[in-house]
């Protein structure tokens, strides 16, 4: 639960989200994200995904720090990523780049199980104590490489990628269920990159539309 004291810079937050949604129709064909998006990025308390240097800006549609020289993405790229997977509450989803979890908090709001993997351990074990300590348990995080996805549970309803690779990792297309999203930035390392939202065929293939220029980590290969 958002504590009093952030809840109204939380909603000056949600309409700031509402608005740039409308101001990117263009791009994504979405002029408005669902009501279960808006519903998830109210309950989740981002504050407590930073530290408390950060709290203060944790309702600002900026991104922040998050150690490790990692970010926590802007509140509007989480809730523009989320909406174009298109999650039921049935749906397995997988994300690549746990970070601090909150992503996979919002996801678990309004998926049925969300599994994240995080190349970076200390992330890893953070992002697992702090989520256990809000009492997601839906979420599962592993150490390990995304660009090898996560097999054990595939295929995925959907996949979110929040760290930017050149191509997409042909593991997450195969672990991919038919009818399933990707949501993925794409791009070379500390240049714009493209955000695309994919879907694979029945007959195995992806398509690919381009939404918007984006800014990300690079996805590392270790
Ligand atoms: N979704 C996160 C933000 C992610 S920042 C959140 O809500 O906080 C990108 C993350 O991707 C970083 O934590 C980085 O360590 C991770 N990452 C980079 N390359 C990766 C790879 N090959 N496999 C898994 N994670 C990776």
């Amino acid at each position: 639960m958002v504590e009093n004291q952030y809840v109204q810079e939380r909603d000056r937050l949600l309409a700031e989200i509402d608005e740039e949604a409308a101001q990117t129709q263009a791009y994504t064909g979405r002029k408005q994200f669902s009501a279960r998006v808006m519903n998830a990025l109210q309950k989740v308390p981002r504050h407590q995904f930073v530290g408390a240097d950060q709290h203060d800006m944790a309702y600002l549609n900026r991104p922040l720090s998050i150690g490790q020289g990692q970010t926590i993405s802007q509140p509007y790229i989480v809730a523009v990523m989320t909406d174009l997977l298109d999650i039921t509450p049935e749906d397995t989803v997988l994300e690549i780049g746990t970070g601090c979890g909150y992503q996979a908090a919002v996801l678990a709001e309004i998926a049925k199980t969300v599994y994240s993997v995080e190349t970076i351990e200390v992330l890893a074990t953070a992002a697992r104590e702090r989520l256990e300590g809000l009492g997601c348990k839906n979420i599962h995080i592993r150490t390990g490489d995304g660009f090898l996805g996560w097999p054990e549970y595939a295929p995925y309803d959907a996949i979110i990628v929040t760290a930017a690779p050149r191509t997409v990792p042909p593991a997450l297309i195969e672990q991919l269920k038919p009818g399933g999203r990707l949501v993925i930035p794409i791009g070379e390392a500390f240049e714009t990159q493209t955000l695309y939202r994919c879907v694979k065929e029945s007959d195995g293939t992806l398509t690919q539309k381009r939404m918007l220029p984006v800014a990300f980590v690079p996805m590392v290969k270790n």
